[in-house]
């Protein structure tokens, strides 16, 4: 005897939905399906602990019809009782489904059916590909008959009994006219391969192979992989795992160059496999085209390979795979970023990360060098936007510096702890490269003092003394900015020197920062030369000249920063010029001068000067008055 029972009105919104679909993935009805099994057959295996009834060679199976047209996905799992079915398969009680539901008011999915990939639907996402589905099940350990479910996905759905007598439950979707690729081998397997690879339960299909002789004979296949190596204990999972795992997860090739395996518990409760890879990818400053790095799971189903929120950006080089016991598997794939779950699981990676990057630090600085080397520079990003990293991601920073060669990177710690008493602050310079740097007149008066200054050279590094702006209590000091202080004893011996200049050289100083208005905003000497004649420094907090050639590089507006000539009082060629001048202060040699020592300092920091040709005239007229 059968029964027809109505569909409550909120499975029929997502069958309707479901029937008229265009969404172009429809491949992912498999997936909920061979989900909803694996499901079924955890649940049988537990109470297959306590119950001896229940069969206990689990498996997920597979089989076509050509002639009918049919695909059955078939368990031996727990199964439903007919109250179960007419409780599961009749309502929607989860809040994934009713989330989904909210979005769809919202947008009116009607004319966004992509909506729908978003979101596992379950077991009605069968109706994305089948005119008609029926369900068969038998409820484990129980003596209640078989029943049979079936509708075509209108407004209603039938119930009868039916012959079944092994546990579990048997999907049959008869497919729409164009949607027989389902009946292929080849797909089935590819789906399967695709998202349910790691399904601990084997999903097995008969499939035909010729023989040598052409002849064809059938043989059960294991569609599944069943390797969720994060689910193994770490010790049984070999190098080679880990190598072909990674290579599947990184489509540019390479090995990994650390795992990191863990097990999170508590608040959170996931597993995570997760891979320092040898080599940056191409694309690591691509943000357009990349995806995001790790691949979500939940409890063992693929849930997208581009959940945003799972990481912080610049943690973006780690890839691998987390897979959540706390998430519902049809939780809403749009709003994931947002859900709090994945925050948790976000913050406790980020914590384990870096972790495990300051232990690889510490133990094992080749590896460590090598790693860097690669991401160092999305780390910098981190300092720069993770605040409440901070403090782990610098230290785990390196820099090259003046007294180490271009390989020698050192840490801030590092830094700091080779600073004689006497330094007070970590001296540092920015700028385009090492070479550029190492001849800067702004590190004379500091290398005499024997102190080391830390070179930036990567373009981020401007960013990161943005943020970095102290470390164990010492601040970060650019060179080329403010005042510079050094040790007590010789700050009181240059203060007065530089008093005494200044009275001496008054009006000389006057005339050239008349003369140079255009081009400095101020004219002074200087505490940090001790061998050249002049260089140029900002104030305090201006932008660097290395920041605006940044950002001009990026074809970015950026004003150029009038800065300040500084003059070293002890040189040869401010006594020269004060001759001059008192000899005569309309000499016009004075303003040739003045222009040529503001072009000086603008070549001592490698960068180009304005006008060359005029540069040069005035070098030849000195030669030929040095000749005559
Ligand atoms: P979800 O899987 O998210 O709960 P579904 O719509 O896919 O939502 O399934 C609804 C319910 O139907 C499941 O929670 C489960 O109780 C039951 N069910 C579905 N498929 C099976 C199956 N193969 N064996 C036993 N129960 C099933």
């Amino acid at each position: 005897m059968s029964e027809t029972k109505k569909f409550k009105t909120e499975v029929q919104q997502i069958l309707d939905l479901m029937v008229h679909s265009l969404y172009s993935n429809k491949d992912i009805f498999l997936r909920e399906l061979i989900a909803n099994s694996a499901d079924a057959i955890d649940k049988a295996r537990f109470e297959a602990l306590t119950n001896s009834d229940i069969s206990k060679d689990w498996e997920i199976r597979l089989k076509t019809n050509k002639d009918d047209s049919t695909l059955t996905i078939s368990d031996n799992g727990i199964g439903m009782t007919k109250a179960e079915v007419v409780q599961n398969i009749g309502t929607i009680a989860k809040s994934g489904t009713q989330a989904f539901l909210e979005a769809l008011e919202k947008s009116k999915a009607q004319d966004s059916p992509e909506l729908i990939g978003q979101f596992g639907v379950g077991f009605y996402s069968a109706f994305m590909v089948s005119d008609k589905v029926e369900l068969v099940t038998k409820r484990a350990g129980s003596d209640e008959p078989a029943v049979r479910w079936s509708s075509t996905g209108k407004s209603s759905y039938t119930l009868e009994e039916a012959a079944r007598e092994e546990q579990g439950t048997e999907i049959t979707l008869h497919l729409k006219g164009d949607e027989k690729s389902y009946l292929e081998e080849w797909k089935l397997k590819e789906i399967v391969k695709k998202y349910s690879d790691y399904i601990e339960h084997p999903v097995k299909m008969s499939v035909t192979k010729k023989k040598d002789d052409e002849s064809e004979e059938t043989t059960d296949e294991t569609l599944n992989s069943q390797k969720a190596i994060w689910l193994r204990p770490a010790k049984e999972v070999t190098e080679e795992d880990h190598k072909n795992f990674f290579s599947q997860l990184e489509h540019f090739g390479g090995e990994p160059l650390h795992t990191i395996q863990y097990a999170a518990e508590g608040t959170s409760e996931f597993k995570a496999l997760l891979y320092l890879p040898e080599k940056a990818p191409f694309d690591l400053f691509m943000p357009e085209q990349r995806k995001q790095s790790l691949h979500l799971y939940i409890k063992r189903v693929f849930i997208t390979d581009d959940c945003k929120g799972l990481l912080p950006d610049y943690l973006r080089f780690v890839k691998g795979v987390v897979d959540s016991s706390d998430l519902p598997l049809n939780i809403s794939r749009e709003t994931l970023q947002d859900n709090p779950a994945i925050l948790k699981i976000n913050k406790n990676l980020v914590r384990k990360i870096l972790a495990e990057l300051a232990k690889i630090m510490e133990n094992d600085s080749e590896k460590y060098l090598k790693f860097y080397k690669e991401f160092g520079r999305t780390l910098k990003e981190g300092v720069h936007t993770d605040f409440q990293n901070k403090e782990k991601l610098q230290d785990l920073l390196l820099f090259e510096t003046m007294n180490g060669d271009a390989e020698k990177l050192v840490s801030l710690k590092e830094y700091v702890s080779a600073m004689p008493e006497k330094q007070k602050e970590i001296y540092y310079v920015t700028g385009e490269d090492r070479k550029v740097l190492e001849e800067s007149p702004l590190l004379e008066s500091v290398e005499k003092n024997g102190f080391d200054v830390i070179f930036m050279i990567d373009p981020i590094d401007e960013w990161v003394v943005q943020s970095l702006t102290e470390y164990d209590g010492k601040k970060l000091k650019s060179l080329a900015k403010g005042d510079v202080e050094l040790d007590a004893d010789s700050t009181k011996e240059t203060e007065k020197k530089l008093k005494k200049a200044d009275k001496e050289h008054k009006k000389l100083v006057d005339f050239l920062k008349k003369t140079l208005e255009e081009k400095v905003k101020d004219v002074r000497f200087s505490k940090r030369l001790t061998d050249s004649a002049c260089c140029l420094v900002g104030d305090e907090y201006d932008p660097s000249i290395n920041m605006e050639r940044i950002f001009r590089a990026m074809n970015q507006d950026m004003p150029a920063t009038k800065r300040i000539l500084e003059l070293n009082p002890d040189h040869p060629l401010v006594a020269g010029m004060q001759k001059t001048f008192d000899a005569s202060k309309d000499d016009p040699k004075l303003a040739d001068y003045a222009a040529m020592l503001y072009d000086q300092a603008l070549l001592l920091e490698g960068a180009s000067i304005p006008d060359p040709k005029s540069f040069s005239k005035k070098i030849t007229d000195l030669m030929v008055a040095a000749m005559s």
